[in-house]
């Protein structure tokens, strides 16, 4: 496992899975709260995450950018914190768990159901830390985004593709939703992209995916 640290704040946790794939989980650590984005394969996949803030009185800000199971295993590490994602994405954990548990070769550690206690439709701002959550359907139709205004970096789920030879990730949406999303995120102000799988990558790869599209 690989750590990174971004800007001021920003902290990445990659991890490389043996049959050839990287997972990244990400931890904003604001003024208010410590933002963990995703909770990846397991208790064990997220135990760095929370062993890297054992000295921190700053309570976790739990958030999913979509329901995969390589983003939600490790939500019942934080059983009592708020767990934040778009309301759909709480329904279809709630009605893929034991579908999503057939992967469970890739689980590292264990895992047990805990769905998002928070949710929202269209967007959420936590002023304090300047973090802004919003709806960016493409990749599935329950994906958000993670804008920290302050440290100008972007988390954007698995909107886009794994690896630099596969930009362009699963669509589950309509490519002209997607299109749109991908058009919002250039208006942003960051210099940063992080996502789910990829390396980090700055604001050029949207003209990128959009060339290949
Ligand atoms: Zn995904």
């Amino acid at each position: 496992m690989k750590v990174k640290k971004i800007n001021s704040r920003n902290i990445i946790f990659t991890y490389h899975i043996p049959d050839g794939w990287d997972l990244n989980l990400h931890l904003i650590m604001g003024d208010k709260y410590n933002y963990v984005i995703d909770t990846g394969l397991g208790s064990l996949s997220i135990a760095p995450v929370i062993e890297y803030l054992k000295d921190s009185e700053k309570p976790f800000l739990v958030i999913n950018t979509h329901h995969h199971w390589d983003h939600i295993w490790g939500n019942h590490m934080f059983p009592d914190s708020l767990i934040l994602s778009h309301t759909l994405c709480r329904d279809r954990i709630e009605e893929k768990w034991e579908d999503m548990l057939l992967k469970s070769k890739y689980l590292f550690g264990e895992t047990k159901k805990q769905l998002p206690n928070l949710t929202f439709d269209n967007e959420l701002y936590f002023a304090e830390d300047k973090i802004r959550l919003f709806y960016t359907p493409g990749h599935t139709k329950d994906s958000i985004s993670v804008l920290d205004e302050a440290d100008k970096v972007l988390n954007l789920g698995d909107n886009i593709g794994d690896s630099m030879e596969e930009l362009i990730p699963s669509i589950e949406c309509e490519k002209e939703e997607y299109m749109q999303t991908l058009a919002n995120y250039k208006k942003l102000d960051f210099d940063y992209c992080i996502s789910g799988h990829n390396v980090v990558l700055d604001k050029m790869v949207f003209d990128q995916i959009l060339k290949l599209l």
